[in-house]
């Protein structure tokens, strides 16, 4: 079974077909970006899958369980993760109080109990800090991060709610091109080591082909190809989308 089945989806906007009779599937432990030109359709499937949109018509199914009528926060408590959308972080807290209270919440125990000097999960939350690299800015005040140390600071949290599916819409956003590949790389190698699946949109076409398993495109709300990274690289119609001529997507230098 799929873990994300996505069946037939349609969200208007007055006269614009956002997103038009889309459908795709992501297997367990997949990498899968979702590309296409400004204007696609990419966030409006983002934020109807994460509960945030209803769509018109269609289904999304997570572990075969219909969750088009469900709530943010109820997909989020199946196991649905979300990063980098806005600043998630508490900027009045140090960095390993903003991973203590995701994991706080992840084990349904209640905020108001929470002290800043209080003990609680501080071991697995310097764990998980190790592993985006962040150990040694621990007890920094997370509104002192630098911009590429938030993008890791909220994977972490992401991470701490033990998804078994992450979506990230534009997760490098505003970032370069070193770091964008830093970001993805290191997101890729945590979420392959735990068995997580991951639906993510980058622009970066490098970023795209260097690491996605697959490749859905989506142009003016419909989805027009889905397979492996050659596959697109050499589909006629995505040639035309990016570029209007049979020019080749080229995966450029990585740095
Ligand atoms: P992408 O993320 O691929 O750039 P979006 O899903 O954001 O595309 O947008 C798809 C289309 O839907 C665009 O034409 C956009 O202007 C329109 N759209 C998106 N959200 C809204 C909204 N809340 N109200 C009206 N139109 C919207
Ligand atoms: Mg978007």
């Amino acid at each position: 079974m799929s873990v994300l089945a996505v069946r037939s989806l349609s969200k208007a906007f007055g006269g614009v077909r956002a997103v038009n009779d889309v459908s795709f599937e992501l297997g367990r432990g997949e990498f899968l970006a979702m590309i296409g030109p400004n204007g696609a359709g990419k966030s409006t499937c983002f934020n109807i899958i994460n509960g945030q949109l209803a769509p018109d018509a269609g289904e999304v199914l997570f572990e075969g369980k219909n969750i088009v009528r469900l709530t943010p926060r109820e997909i989020w408590r199946l196991g649905v993760g979300r990063t980098f959308q806005i600043a998630a972080t508490f900027h009045s807290m140090t960095v390993v109080e903003n991973v203590q209270m995701a994991l706080m919440s992840h084990n349904r125990e209640i905020y108001r109990f929470w002290r800043p000097a209080a003990a609680r999960h501080r071991e697995r939350a310097l764990a998980l800090l190790a592993q985006v690299g962040m150990r040694e800015v621990a007890d920094r005040p997370s509104r002192a991060l630098a911009y590429g140390d938030v993008k890791r600071l909220e994977l972490a949290i992401a991470l701490a709610n033990e998804p078994r599916l992450l979506l990230m819409d534009e997760p490098t956003a505003g970032m370069g091109a070193y770091e964008r590949y830093a970001l993805i790389e290191l997101v890729k190698r945590l979420v392959v080591e735990r068995g997580i699946s991951v639906l993510f949109t980058e622009h970066s076409m490098d970023v795209v082909f260097a690491f996605a398993d697959r490749i859905i495109v989506l142009a003016r709300g419909r989805l027009i190809a889905d397979g492996d990274p050659q596959a697109i690289r050499d589909h006629p119609q995505v040639k035309e989308v990016y570029f209007g001529t049979g020019k080749a997507i080229s995966p450029g230098a990585v740095p």
